[in-house]
């Protein structure tokens, strides 16, 4: 079994994204490239719930698809809206200061420290802002120079959004090719005023005949790039995988973000730094009068005196000028956080069969492998084996890695494995699963029918030079020389009940989909 990386759905296909990590501490060119005709900006609102598309649906060529079965020709139904600074900018109530070029913003301000923090710790505090509202600006990355190979990409960068026409569509192809995407969240839109939408409505001559809503206030903003906001699920899902991978830094970032608004030490206000990768605690660290302290001062960019307008702003009682706890021994920073989850196929001792499992929760006849959160201090392979125990009550033995992917939902790592169970016989969680099965390759034609292809991802059938017919022909005579080895599974292949599969965009569907391969691969050799 081989890993595909064209069929892995968020992950960072054909290297679409260089994160230039290095240059997020480095204020001057962070604000060079956020003023730079080459950046595009995505825009979401509430910490990421809803993330602003097109209203065109993916353009990708069907001709690159040739290859694929009728099933799979047709386009993606999303694509990401990306705008220019210039439309950014319409978007008046936004705090974007900090990064406008500062010749034509004199008045931004930057965290004034005491003298005696070390320059170590300074240098950190150097791309630090408040932002209000919750509101997030994250600096995603630079896509790659192939992106002219990815057609759908491509043409979407290049498209403005006011005016729906090319820019300089003759540009040189070294130009064109070196897009900087950043995302930008609006923050909680309950907490913009009514002077605020309807600044913003006048001054885009938007007319007020709907009684003021924060749901309007979304859906004007949306209008005024002709695009629509949707929630991540709906919209990511129906991306090309080129677009996936932007959105769900975008959205494991924010979200980060958008939670984590206070220090975990000591309980007041963090400022977003490195282009929203990390969050700092200012608390102690800030000058409490910077014009007392302005020759001393490590970094004096404000004109006014940070406690002044910190206080002004309520960002902060008197108790935040004093040092925090955590600041002793530790820098007291907080990156974004990744969750990791195991997700495993289990493997009848046979392995002809393999366990799929109904959660609660889970959309009516679906079916998938079993997962759930790695403890602390615990291995991926005690992972696997414990959520076996607990939620099926099988006992496994060849534990191995097959592959991972970010799930943005919103910031996980799933750690896909295969194992083997020592035994058959389910000991249901009834708590977590509602059902549990062992399906056969014959069992798994029935779910893998009904999916609705959503991605590139391959149905068997398709990939695999055998038909059905010849599969099960194959089996039968199997059977009949092996005598029916089938007996000691539970019964499933009532054929009339329609199962699904996780969506074709989840690792649950790849490793499903890998194992059936490998089936028919074997069965092939019959
Ligand atoms: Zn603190």
């Amino acid at each position: 079994m081989d890993i595909n990386s064209e069929n892995q759905f968020f992950t960072n296909v054909n290297g679409v994204i260089d994160r230039m990590n290095s240059e997020r501490e480095d204020l001057s060119k962070l604000r060079s490239i956020f003023n730079s005709p080459q950046s595009r900006f995505i825009l979401s609102t509430n910490g990421s719930s809803n993330f602003l598309f097109s209203n065109r649906p993916s353009s990708i060529s069907s001709e690159k698809n040739s290859s694929l079965p009728e099933a799979e020709k047709k386009p993606r139904i999303q694509n990401i809206k990306f705008l220019t600074l210039e439309d950014v900018l319409k978007c008046s109530f936004l705090d974007l200061n900090f990064y406008i070029n500062s010749e034509s913003n004199p008045s931004r301000t930057t965290v004034t420290l005491v003298d005696d923090v070390p320059k170590r710790v300074s240098s950190t505090y150097s791309t630090a802002t408040f932002l209000p509202n919750k509101s997030s600006i994250v600096f995603i990355g630079r896509l790659s120079n192939d992106i002219s190979d990815i057609a759908d990409l491509s043409n979407s960068l290049l498209i403005s959004d006011s005016s729906a026409s090319p820019i300089n569509p003759n540009n040189s192809q070294s130009e064109t090719t070196h897009f900087y995407i950043w995302a930008i969240d609006i923050g909680q839109l309950s907490s913009y005023s009514f002077e605020t939408f309807s600044n913003f409505n006048s001054a885009h001559g938007i007319k007020d005949n709907v009684p003021y809503s924060h749901e309007k206030f979304e859906l004007d903003i949306a209008h005024l790039f002709g695009g629509r906001f949707l929630d991540f699920r709906t919209g990511s899902f129906g991306l090309l995988p080129s677009q996936a991978h932007i959105i769900a830094i975008a959205k494991s970032v924010i979200d980060w973000n958008y939670r984590n608004q206070h220090c975990p030490s000591c309980g007041t206000l963090t400022w977003p730094a490195q282009a929203g990768f990390k969050r700092v605690c200012v608390n102690g660290l800030m000058s409490s009068d910077s014009t007392e302290n302005s020759k001393s001062s490590q970094s004096v960019t404000n004109e006014k005196s940070h406690k002044t307008l910190i206080l002004e702003k309520k960002l902060f009682t008197e108790d935040a000028f004093k040092p925090c706890i955590s600041q002793t021994t530790l820098n007291n920073f907080t990156f974004p956080r990744t969750d990791a989850v195991v997700i495993v196929a289990i493997i009848s001792p046979d392995e002809k069969h393999i366990l799929l499992a109904r959660r609660r929760n889970f959309p009516p006849n679906r079916y998938s492998c079993i997962s759930g959160f790695i403890d602390p201090a615990e291995s991926i392979e005690d992972a696997v084996r414990r959520e076996s125990m607990e939620e099926v009550g099988l006992k496994l033995s060849n534990v191995t890695y097959f592959a991972s992917q970010p799930w943005p939902l919103p910031n996980s790592l799933m750690i896909g494995c295969f194992a083997k169970a020592q035994t058959l016989e389910i000991a249901l969680d009834n708590n977590e699963l509602e059902d549990a099965k062992w399906f056969s390759i014959n069992d798994m034609f029935n779910p893998v029918k009904n999916i609705e292809v959503s991605s590139h991802l391959k149905f068997p059938r398709v990939t695999a030079n055998i038909s059905l017919d010849q599969l099960e022909s194959n089996i039968k005579e199997k059977k009949s020389a092996t005598g029916n080895a089938d007996n000691n599974y539970k019964e499933i292949s009532d054929l009339s009940k329609e199962y699904m599969l996780p969506p074709a965009v989840a690792i649950g569907y790849f490793l499903v989909q890998t194992w059936c391969k490998s089936q028919l691969e074997s069965a092939n050799k019959l």
